[in-house]
């Protein structure tokens, strides 16, 4: 069969290319896309939708900017990609330093890798090393919390939640690690932390590190805890000699009002991973730093090397846009930005907590979130968002947004007027 029409594109998309967790048989509609500039997706139908999810956290710039556009087309024409194995460029050791010159003083060194998850594996094996390097083979477990999310590889997945993450189907495979209950922090300022302080108690002498997403879990359920959680989750790490692994694929630059979350809590982590908006949503790359103490350590047992070394590891043309998209960041009035979005969202969200389907909302930063009753019937919600003009991705019982930085008031009140007129006429 050729492909000709928009619907051969779409009937051979449906027949033969995955889609994030989807079933072959009977998949939930695409959308073909032709084309997406600023805060604007063009439908191949010719319909254009505001978009609510800046591809998942990453296009933090919006779509097509030319700055961004400039740095991938320079960097072609030098070269597009080069193996990491005893070479190096100026674009990874460019982007090294400003990642080290942004993050705590403490954290000194680089591990480029290719996605989320596979930062997410090197950290894991950082932890791991480190206690062997140390003659502490016995720290080999992680923990960390109910509802999180870290990636879809196996290692990933382990420490995602075990309901969401469908543990049970890779049983056997997958290793076991240690959970406590999902970060709860109360209306009176005190938090349910001492029940993660008791896995830690009984069980230090086998965990290597705790692995957490700072103050809002992102695909494990958009949920938001306290920073005095994080604050106190640091002094019982130090204190049970083991590591702590923050995961800011999500939060990283700026989403949640400080460049990096930890800054709101005032910690530092051990082993920091980085992802998503750290191209500005152009290509796939991300990154784990750490301190001396891990790095080193990792080395002491004299052979010492890190075991991981992707083909397309710093990739140059990936280095290079995410060093244009931090320029570009550091360059904007991203604080006044992000909490004029937080500002909007909590004034135009809020009204939805008054609908008869909605359990909560909440905001964090450039991050709105409507939890609903009942999970969502995505298909029908898709749809509707898509005949009103805006590009929103609800799953379960969530409809959130998470929109580019560069979005204006008024295509902002498109996105939030939309949430709540769909809503009201949803049951
Ligand atoms: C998206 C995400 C990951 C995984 O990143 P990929 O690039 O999709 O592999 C890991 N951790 C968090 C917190 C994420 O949001």
């Amino acid at each position: 069969m050729s492909l000709q029409s928009l619907s051969d594109y779409l009937e051979y998309d449906r027949d033969h290319l995955w889609h994030p967790y989807t079933s072959m048989i009977d998949p939930l509609p695409t959308y073909l896309v032709e084309s997406a500039q600023g805060v604007y997706i063009t439908l191949s139908d010719g319909r254009v939708l505001i978009d609510g999810m800046s591809s998942w956290w990453s296009a933090i710039h919006g779509y097509n900017h030319p700055v961004l556009n400039a740095a991938i087309e320079q960097q072609a024409r030098s070269m597009s990609h080069i193996m990491f194995g005893g070479l190096t460029h100026r674009p990874a050791i460019t982007l090294a330093k400003k990642l080290i010159d942004l993050t705590a003083e403490p954290l000194q060194h680089v591990f480029f890798a290719d996605s989320g998850s596979v930062a997410v594996e090197v950290a894991i094996k950082m932890a791991l090393q480190y206690f062997s390097a140390q003659g502490k083979q016995d720290k080999q477990k992680l923990l960390t919390v109910h509802s999180g999310y870290h990636g879809d590889t196996l290692g990933a997945m382990s420490v995602c939640d075990p309901i969401n993450g469908m543990h049970s189907l890779f049983k056997g495979v997958m290793p076991e690690h240690f959970f406590a209950p999902e970060p709860q922090c109360y209306e009176d300022g005190s938090n349910n932390i001492h029940l993660l302080e008791k896995q830690l108690k009984t069980h230090h002498q086998a965990i290597a590190a705790v692995i957490i997403e700072p103050l809002v879990q992102g695909a494990g359920g958009m949920r938001m805890y306290c920073s005095d959680y994080l604050f106190e989750l640091r002094a019982l790490c130090d204190h049970y000699d083991v590591l702590l692994i923050l995961d800011e694929i999500a939060t990283g630059f700026a989403r949640t009002g400080s460049f990096f979350a930890y800054e709101q809590a005032n910690i530092i982590p051990d082993i920091l991973c980085l992802g998503k908006a750290l191209t500005g949503g152009y290509m796939t790359l991300a990154a784990t730093l750490t301190n001396s103490k891990v790095a080193q350590g990792i080395s002491a047992d004299g052979s010492g090397v890190l075991m991981h070394g992707p083909t397309f590891m710093a990739n140059p043309l990936a280095c290079q846009v995410a060093n244009a998209s931090i320029d570009l960041l550091l360059a904007s009035s991203w604080q006044e930005k992000i909490n004029k979005i937080a500002k909007q969202l909590e004034k135009e969200l809020m009204p939805c907590q008054d609908l008869n389907c909605v359990n909560d909302v909440r905001v964090k930063g450039a991050i709105g979130v409507v939890e609903l009753k009942e999970p969502v019937d995505m298909k029908a919600l898709q749809a509707t968002f898509v005949a009103q003009g805006v590009w929103l991705r609800p799953f379960n019982k969530l409809v959130y947004i998470m929109p580019p930085y560069i979005i204006n008031e008024q295509e902002l009140s498109c996105l939030t007027a939309s949430i709540y007129t769909v809503l009201s006429a949803y049951h």
